[in-house]
């Protein structure tokens, strides 16, 4: 099995995180999308997060109907309340996995190049391949100044995907994904009034609605 690991707050899930699931679904051959949304990340507290039973709601109805994509509850609320880093989630992720089975750890190519700030990322870049999925707004050539050692050698990948050998990983990177989206647009967008079709899949738009979620006041 070729499984992703696609972390975020998910707050809401969008066509970005979807867009970039599919794209990385097909150009890597994986069985499996694991959607994880985290319910004490460590480095987005930036804003009230919506409770995580709403967001890992949404993720589910999202991954409704999409064979490849699966909701996880890998990073369910903690019950000491500690921050959730990834490393750990990617670890526990690869002791259930067989021999043989392949893990990537998908991103956005924004939270790519805050990766040097997350916790022991080195040992990160270790347990899994990187998939990275450009985002308007960040430079994919940027990734450069994340790679340090820089890339031993290219290896072979189709069209649209670039595969490089680095020291810890290989990191295939997606550069045709150009979704203008982003949940706090949209969050702001409902908070005001506005709809959100076309920006989240239909049972989210109605479940945002029905649950008064990011409404303002
Ligand atoms: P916020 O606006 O609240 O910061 P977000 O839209 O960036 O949220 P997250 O849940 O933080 O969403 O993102 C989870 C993952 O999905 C991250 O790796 C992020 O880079 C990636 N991602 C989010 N939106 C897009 C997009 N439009 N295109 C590509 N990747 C995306």
């Amino acid at each position: 099995m070729r499984i992703a690991l696609f972390g975020g707050t998910f707050d809401p899930v969008h066509i970005g995180h979807l867009g970039a699931a599919r794209a990385a679904a097909r150009l890597l051959r994986l069985d499996q999308v694991l959607f994880v949304p985290s319910a004490s990340p460590p480095h987005k507290l930036r804003h009230r997060l919506t409770p995580y039973e709403h967001r890992f709601g949404m993720v589910a109805l999202a991954c409704g109907g999409k064979g490849k994509f699966v909701p996880s509850l890998l990073e369910a609320p903690p019950s000491d309340g500690q921050p959730q880093y990834s490393v750990l989630t990617a670890q526990r992720l690869k002791r259930t996995l067989r021999s043989g089975d392949r893990l990537f750890f998908l991103l956005g190519a924004d939270a790519f190049l805050d990766l040097p700030h997350w916790k022991d990322h080195d040992r990160l870049l270790g347990l899994a391949d990187f998939v990275v999925v450009s985002r308007p707004g960040f430079s994919i050539r940027d990734i450069r100044k994340v790679i340090r050692s820089g890339p031993l050698r290219r290896l072979k990948s189709p069209a649209g995907l670039k595969t490089f050998r680095l020291l810890r990983t290989t990191l295939h990177v997606i550069e045709g994904m150009h979704v203008e989206v982003a949940a706090r647009e949209i969050r702001k967008k409902v908070a005001a009034g506005g709809p959100v079709s076309g920006l989240v899949p239909p049972w989210v738009e109605d479940y945002i609605e029905k649950e008064g979620l990011y409404h303002a006041g």
